[in-house]
């Protein structure tokens, strides 16, 4: 599977899906055929994850095709993403606990064997290993194989999922805050408490068409225990009225300003924001941050055609701004915690329409959320 880094190849992409695959897409979607054979699933998560597309305009498209009834399996896991999003913004601090925690963990197993393996994909389970491998070489991996990898991490190798979450993030060219922690917190069985996934041999077998051998894994074990529990953070979107020759920044996850929910506004300018290593706390792989670049040099050309000014900028260059700023919402990661981390109160938030109407119901389970799906869409008058 390779990744074309544009808008043309994300549209590309999902009009392929919806025309050749949406239709055995709930049949045929926990199978992990291999990197080769991809078109039972959307790929499309490293797209959405920049805001290359966007989750409604996915939606408007299945249902241009299909009806909701015949779509809903396909609907619901793009929200599921919008649901993660909203669960954590409501709970921020899982996000900085998690840092903290993995900070500590990250000192003591520098130089654990077991762990040094699991990252080099010499352990004695090949099917791990080989995903692995795909993990560094496509910077993806099939969803229901993501559970298993978590799953053999935590509960065969016995490694912190903290250290297996920052892994995924440095390789993944979806890696999100919200999907990707709350993802393996949901595994170990700290997201909800008491429950976690256990991979089990058969499972990989039937999913992956008997593709690996050997697959000894510990199928009987307990789940992580955690005693933490996360009060809700009232959230307040504030939208400012008028943005009419302002500044506007765009950061990682919304580099399609063009369609976005603020396109019509006359912006003084946009300031594409870059983030190197140096400011992030979990320091991603090259070919994730070239991944991030070339994207970022296509939302600037496809400004730059619509006669928008605009420049990149490196993330250091917003502490030497003073004029009141106006940013798409980064969401809870790295770049709002820079944003933090320095005081940039000069930086206003615009929030997406779809956010502010779906993280009201993200503060229980995602059973509870499923519940206003059919709402959400009506919402944006698609049923
Ligand atoms: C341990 C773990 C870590 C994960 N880390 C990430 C991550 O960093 N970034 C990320 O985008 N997703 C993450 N996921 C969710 C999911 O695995 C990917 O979104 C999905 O595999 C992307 O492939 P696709 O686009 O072909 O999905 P499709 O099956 O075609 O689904 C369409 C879209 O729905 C959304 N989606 C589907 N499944 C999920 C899910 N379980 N949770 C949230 N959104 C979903 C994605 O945006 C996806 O592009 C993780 C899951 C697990 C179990």
């Amino acid at each position: 599977m390779i990744f074309g880094a544009s808008r043309a190849k994300a549209v590309d992409q999902l009009d392929n899906f919806i025309e050749q695959n949406l239709t055995d897409y709930s049949k045929l979607r926990n199978f992990d055929f291999g990197p080769d054979n991809r078109s039972n699933i959307s790929c499309l998560s490293p797209y959405i994850t920049h805001g290359i597309i966007n989750e409604l305009e996915v939606i408007e498209k299945s249902l241009k095709k299909f009806s909701f009834a015949k779509n809903e399996k396909f609907i619901q896991e793009v929200l599921w993403r919008v649901y993660w999003k909203g669960w954590l913004e409501l709970r921020p601090n899982v996000w900085s606990d998690y840092l903290n925690e993995l900070a500590k963990i990250k000192d003591e197993f520098k130089d654990n064997q077991n762990y040094l393996n699991a990252i080099e994909g010499k352990t004695n389970i090949d099917c791990f290993n080989q995903w692995v491998i795909e993990l560094k070489e496509n910077n993806y991996l099939h969803n229901h194989t993501r559970m298993w990898f978590a799953s053999i991490w935590i509960f065969t190798l016995k490694l912190p999922w903290q250290l297996g979450a920052e892994f995924f993030m440095q390789h993944l060219y979806d890696g999100d805050a919200a999907s990707n922690t709350l993802g393996w917190r949901w595994v170990a069985g700290v997201q909800t408490q008491g429950k976690h996934y256990l991979a089990s041999e058969w499972n990989i077998n039937k999913f992956t068409n008997n593709r690996f051998k050997n697959i000894k894994l510990n199928e009987n074990t307990s789940p992580i225990f955690s005693d933490k529990t996360y009060s809700i953070n009232k959230k307040d979107f504030l939208n400012s009225e008028i943005l009419e020759g302002k500044t506007l920044l765009i950061f990682e996850n919304n580099m399609a300003f063009e369609f976005s929910d603020f396109k019509e506004h006359k912006f003084k300018k946009a300031l594409l924001v870059s983030n190197s290593n140096e400011n992030r706390f979990i320091e991603l792989s090259e070919k994730v941050l070239d991944f991030k670049a070339n994207l970022l040099e296509d939302q600037k050309t496809r400004l730059e055609k619509k006669l928008i000014d605009c420049k990149i900028i490196n993330i250091n260059d917003l502490k030497n701004i003073t004029e009141e700023v106006y940013a798409l919402y980064p969401t809870v990661g790295e770049n709002l915690d820079f944003i933090k981390l320095n005081d940039l109160k000069n930086i206003k938030f615009l929030y997406r329409k779809l956010d502010q109407f779906s993280w009201q119901y993200c503060n229980k389970g995602f059973f509870n959320f499923k519940n206003y799906i059919p709402k959400i869409i009506a919402n944006f008058n698609f049923l």
